[in-house]
């Protein structure tokens, strides 16, 4: 192709979403998407925006969010930025921090896009494979500008404790990102240390624990200088006006979300369970997805259950190699899951 493109982006792979097949008969277990429906005050919530008032531009600051999202975690309102999912935070951050000349840093194996955004900035992108047991790697952080660290970690599951991301905020040049998609599933989050250092920054999603991922809400909290200054990089209006509705009534209904998480962590609980009574190696998991492995190939089985009408996610990483990401349904899903697997083997 004529060189219309700038070099690292005309030679870029491009992330790679899981499949989003629109048969709805389809079991979706590839995405990690929550196996409950949303809070019926969002839906409600929802419905209110469907009004006149949609020729209006949104709030830029989505301050109605920010204001109970300040109260729920106990955190500053003026360090947070609501976001085009999490994914949007991670773009923003990539595109204040990361010069070419730069460096982006993250844990192996882990999320995929921070690669991607490394590149789009045209900056190096380097990993280091985090330790056998699911710990940090003592070299994590150096002179890098920005570090990101899924936690719970995504594909292992595996869970660093906040004060750990602490201590390397304490230690790097740069900003520490705790990718928190995942948090709601784990035992506890960074955003209480985040008043005791700078460049610790927490990144959250809606799209798994609170059943959003249709809509694309999240956001980021950090310093409230440190929010000053990025902020100036979103896009204007980077949240609209029904996600800001929908993800604030979320966040309202907490006992709905609580019990959400609950059944989620039961069936993880289950499906570790019978799969490890199957012979796989399964790593215990503080996220809504397990992942296993085992001495046998595995991409025959996620195309076997994908023929079957059951789609699982099937990575592979250069160091650590493959193994299948299996997002946790509802219970009954978990059964066909194991049926189809048990008359596989
Ligand atoms: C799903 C996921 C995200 C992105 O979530 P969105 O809010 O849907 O953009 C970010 N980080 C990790 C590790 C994820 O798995």
């Amino acid at each position: 192709m004529r060189d219309y493109f700038r070099p690292n982006i005309a030679s870029l792979a491009g992330y790679a979403p899981g499949e989003q097949p629109r048969d709805p008969r389809v079991l979706k277990l590839n995405t990690n998407e929550n196996p409950y429906p949303p809070s019926p005050k969002v839906l409600e919530a929802i419905r209110r925006c469907a009004t006149d008032r949609l020729r209006f531009y949104p709030d830029p600051l989505a301050t109605e969010f920010r204001r109970a999202a300040a109260q729920l975690f106990d955190i500053d309102e003026d360090g947070i930025i609501a976001t085009n999912g999490s994914d949007d935070a991670l773009t923003i951050l990539a595109r204040g921090c990361l010069d070419a000349d730069d460096a982006l840093v993250a844990p192996t194996p882990s999320y995929p896009l921070y690669e991607v955004l490394a590149k789009i900035q045209g900056c190096r992108f380097e990993l280091r494979p985090f330790l056998p047991d699911g710990s940090l790697p003592r070299n994590l952080v150096d002179e890098a500008r920005l570090t990101i660290v899924p936690n719970p970690n995504s594909p292992t599951g595996t869970f660093v404790p906040p004060s750990d991301l602490l201590a390397q905020a304490e230690r790097s040049k740069g900003l520490v990102v705790s990718d928190e998609a995942y948090v709601d599933f784990a035992p506890s989050s960074s955003l209480p240390l985040l008043s005791r250092c700078e460049r610790l920054v927490v990144t959250r999603s809606f799209s798994k624990s609170y059943s959003l991922a249709g809509i694309r809400f999240g956001f980021l909290a950090a310093s409230p200088e440190i929010a000053r200054t990025l902020v100036k990089v979103k896009d204007s209006y980077n949240v609209d006006q029904v996600s800001i509705a929908a993800a604030t009534a979320a966040l309202g209904d907490q006992d709905y979300f609580l019990e959400a998480i609950r059944k989620v962590k039961a069936t993880r609980a289950r499906l570790e369970r019978e799969l490890t009574d199957l012979g796989f190696d399964v790593t215990p998991s503080h996220a809504n997805f397990v992942w296993v492995r085992r001495r046998q190939p595995l991409l025959p089985l996620q195309q076997a259950l994908k023929e079957r009408g059951i789609l699982v996610r099937y990575l592979s990483y250069p160091q650590s190699g493959e193994g299948l990401r299996i997002s946790i349904g509802q219970d009954a899903d978990i059964d066909r899951l194991l049926t189809e697997i048990k008359s596989l083997s």
